[in-house]
C-alpha cells in the first residue's frame, strides 16, 4: 500500500510514509472489509460513515507538515484510523466525533495501539460551534468531511504559524484546501486535489 499507493503517487514527508508504514489500517475497518484494508479505495466503518482513501489520508497529514511537537485538532475521528497517524506524528490530539458508537470503537483500536496521546469527544453537533475552544489554540487543524465552507471558528482555534487542512465544496464533491496562519495573523490558502468526503454535519456544515 505505502509503496504503490502513496510513494509512488509523490508524497514524501518520510515520517508521514513511516507512520503509514507501522500503523496497521485493517484494525480500523470492519472485521468484513479486512481483507480489503490496503486497498486503493474508501471504505464503510458503519453508520454510513467512511475511513479515507489511504492516498487522501497521506496527502492530508503531510500538509500538516508536523514535526512531533504539535497540539493538533481533529474534526471527524470515525475509525480512528487518521487519528492514530496523528497521534504517532505529534505530541497530543484532540478528535472530535458526532457518532458514538464510531468513537467508542475508535478509542478501542487506539488504546490497543497503546495511543495514548489522543482525547477524543463526542460531539452533540445540533446548534453547537465546531471545534475545542477550550483546548484552542492548535498548532494543526484537520477537518475529514466536507464542508461547505471554511468554517471561521476553526481559524480562530488555529495558532499562529499553524495550518488547517479541510475538504471544501459540495456534499458530494469537494476540493482539499490548506490555509496556513502566518506569523503576523494573516492568512494564505493553497487549494490541492478534488476530493470526496461524507458531509460535515451541524452549524458550519449541512443538515443531517
Ligand atoms: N478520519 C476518519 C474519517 C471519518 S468520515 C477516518 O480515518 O476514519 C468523517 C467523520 O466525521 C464521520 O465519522 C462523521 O460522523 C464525522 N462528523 C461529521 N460531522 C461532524 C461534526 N460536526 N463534528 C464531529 N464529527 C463529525
Amino acid at each position: 500500500m505505502v509503496q504503490d499507493q502513496i510513494i509512488a503517487r509523490g508524497i514524501s514527508d518520510r515520517r508521514v510514509i513511516d507512520a503509514m508504514i507501522k500503523i496497521p489500517r485493517h484494525v480500523f475497518v470492519e472485521e468484513a472489509f479486512a481483507a480489503q484494508a490496503y486497498n486503493d479505495k474508501a471504505l464503510p466503518i458503519g453508520e454510513k460513515q467512511t475511513i479515507s482513501q489511504p492516498y487522501i489520508v497521506a496527502l492530508m497529514t503531510e500538509k500538516l507538515a508536523l514535526t512531533g511537537t504539535e497540539k493538533v485538532l481533529e474534526i471527524g475521528t470515525g475509525s480512528g484510523y487518521q487519528t492514530a497517524l496523528l497521534a504517532s506524528l505529534a505530541d497530543r490530539v484532540y478528535s472530535a466525533e458526532r457518532i458514538r458508537p464510531l468513537a467508542l470503537r475508535a478509542r478501542k483500536c487506539l488504546d490497543s495501539l497503546k495511543l495514548f496521546n489522543v482525547q477524543l469527544r463526542i460531539n452533540d453537533v445540533e446548534g453547537s460551534p465546531i471545534g475545542w475552544e477550550e483546548e484552542s489554540p492548535f498548532d494543526a487543524i484537520i477537518v475529514t468531511a466536507g464542508a461547505p465552507e471554511v468554517p471561521y471558528i476553526l481559524i480562530d482555534q488555529l495558532s499562529r504559524g499553524g495550518r488547517l487542512v479541510i475538504p471544501v465544496g459540495s456534499d458530494s464533491s469537494q476540493q482539499l484546501i490548506t490555509i496556513v496562519k502566518e506569523a503576523d495573523g494573516s492568512l494564505v490558502q493553497v487549494p490541492s486535489v478534488e476530493c470526496r468526503f461524507v458531509p460535515l454535519i451541524g452549524k458550519h456544515g449541512w443538515q443531517a
